[in-house]
C-alpha cells in the first residue's frame, strides 16, 4: 500500500517520542512492503511561535488531504500566558472538531511486565487487565457556551455548558458495542444521570441503542463510582463509554494503573476510517530533549493506526509483540524502570521495537 501520513510533532517531547515511531513505521513498511510518506508540520506552541496560530491553516489542509495523521504532544510552560484560543491546547481541540474526530479510544492494558510499576496491590492485579475506553471528543461541556464576567459586585463569574443530542451519542455509543463485539461484550456506559439532565438523555439512548446489539451486556455506572471502581476492581471492566469530559478524566486515571501515561496509544476516530493517533501524555516539558521519555506510546498509537485507518493488521500485531518482546526481555525508559531490569533512552528502546520486528 501507498500511503500518506501527516506528522505533526509538536512540542515538549513530541519530537523525540515522533521520530521513534516513525522509523518503526519505515522498518514495518520494508517489511510488509508498504510506502509509508510522511509530510510534517506545525501545532501547538511551535506552530504559535512560527505562525502565530496554534493550528496553522497549511497544517489543516496538509491533515485534510492525508490518509491519517500522526501527532506528538502540544503545549508547555512556555506558552501558558497566551490567551486561551490562541493557545497550544485549543489547536488540539480545533483539530479534533476540525477533522470531526467524534471517537477516541484509549485501550488501557496492563503489560504483566510492568505489574511492578503498577500502584495497585497484587491481589487487585491477579494476571492484569485490558479495558478500552471510548470517549466522545468533539461534544460535550469542552465545546459549549462558555464565558466569564464581573458582576456589578465586584465578584467574578465564569460558566461552562454542556450539551449532548441523541445522534452525538448514539454515533458515538455505536463504537462502543462494536468495539465491544470484537472484545468480551461488556459495554459500561459512565454518567451522572443522578444530577445531570445530558447524562439522563445519555442513558436514556444508550439504552434505546443497546437494542441492536442484544449479544452486549450493558451496564450503567455512576462517574464517582468508576472513579472507585477502576482502583477497586478494574477486571470488571470491559469497553468503558464516556462523554467528553468524563473520559478525559477516567482515562487518565486507568492510564496510571497500567505502569506509566507513557505506555497508553490513543486514536481519534472520524467517519471513514480515518484518524489521528497520539499518546495519551501531553507534551512533558519536564524531561524534553533529554531523551529519557518512553516512546512506547507513540509507538503503539502507529499501530493503532496501521490497524484501525489502513486495516493492516498483521502490521500492528508485528509491532505490539514486539513492544511485548522488549519488556519481557527488561528493557524500561526510566518511567517505567524497576529493580533487575535495563534501563534504556528514548532513542534505544525505539530501536529495540524495531529489532524485534519480525
Ligand atoms: P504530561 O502528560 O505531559 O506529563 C505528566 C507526567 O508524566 C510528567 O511527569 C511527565 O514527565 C510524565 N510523562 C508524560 N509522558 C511521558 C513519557 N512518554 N515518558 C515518560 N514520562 C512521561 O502532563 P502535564 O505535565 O500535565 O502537561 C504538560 C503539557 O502537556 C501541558 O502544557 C498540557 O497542557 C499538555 N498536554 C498536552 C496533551 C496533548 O498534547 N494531547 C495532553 C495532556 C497535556
Amino acid at each position: 500500500m501507498n500511503l500518506n501520513i501527516a506528522l505533526l510533532p509538536g512540542d515538549g517531547i513530541g519530537p523525540e517520542i515522533t521520530t521513534e515511531a516513525v522509523k518503526v513505521l519505515n522498518k514495518i513498511g520494508k517489511i510488509y512492503n508498504h510506502n509509508f510518506n510522511f509530510s510534517e508540520a506545525l501545532i501547538g506552541g511551535i506552530a504559535y511561535d512560527k505562525k502565530q496560530s496554534s493550528l496553522p491553516i497549511e497544517t489543516l489542509e496538509l491533515c485534510k488531504n492525508s490518509d491519517a495523521v500522526l501527532l506528538g504532544a502540544v503545549g508547555g510552560p512556555k506558552w501558558d500566558d497566551v490567551d486561551g484560543d490562541k493557545r497550544p491546547e485549543a489547536g488540539l481541540l480545533k483539530i479534533r472538531k476540525e477533522l470531526n474526530l467524534f471517537a477516541n479510544i484509549r485501550p488501557a492494558y496492563m503489560y504483566t511486565a510492568l505489574k511492578d510499576s503498577c500502584p495497585l496491590k497484587d491481589e487487585i492485579i491477579k494476571d492484569g487487565f485490558n479495558i478500552c475506553i471510548v470517549r466522545e471528543l468533539t461534544g460535550g461541556i469542552y465545546f459549549g457556551d462558555k464565558g466569564k464576567c464581573n458582576n456589578m459586585d465586584g465578584i467574578e463569574y465564569a460558566y461552562d455548558t454542556e450539551h449532548y443530542n441523541t445522534s452525538e451519542i448514539i454515533r458515538i455509543a455505536r463504537i462502543a458495542f462494536e468495539t465491544a463485539r470484537k472484545r468480551n461484550k461488556i459495554v459500561t456506559s459512565i454518567d451522572k444521570q443522578n444530577v445531570l439532565e445530558t447524562s439522563r438523555l445519555w442513558r436514556k439512548t444508550v439504552e434505546y441503542l443497546a437494542k441492536e446489539y442484544p449479544d452486549i451486556t450493558l451496564k450503567h455506572m455512576l462517574v464517582d463510582n468508576a472513579a472507585m471502581q477502576l482502583i477497586c476492581n478494574p477486571h470488571q471492566f470491559d469497553v468503558v463509554l464516556t462523554s467528553n469530559m468524563f473520559g478525559d478524566i477516567l482515562s487518565d486515571e486507568a492510564s496510571v494503573l497500567t505502569g506509566s501515561i507513557g505506555m497508553l496509544p490513543s486514536a481519534s476516530l472520524s467517519d471513514y476510517n480515518f484518524g489521528l493517533y497520539e499518546p495519551s501524555h501531553g507534551s512533558a516539558p519536564d524531561i524534553a530533549g533529554k531523551n529519557i521519555a518512553n516512546p512506547l506510546a507513540t509507538i503503539l498509537s502507529a499501530s493503532m493506526m496501521l490497524k484501525y485507518s489502513f486495516g493492516l493488521i498483521k502490521e500492528a500485531d508485528c509491532i505490539e509483540t514486539a513492544v511485548q518482546k522488549v519488556l519481557d526481555k527488561g528493557y524500561r525508559t526510566a518511567d517505567i524502570m524497576s529493580d533487575g531490569n535495563t534501563l534504556v533512552s528514548t532513542q534505544e528502546m525505539g530501536q529495540l521495537v524495531i529489532d524485534n520486528l519480525v
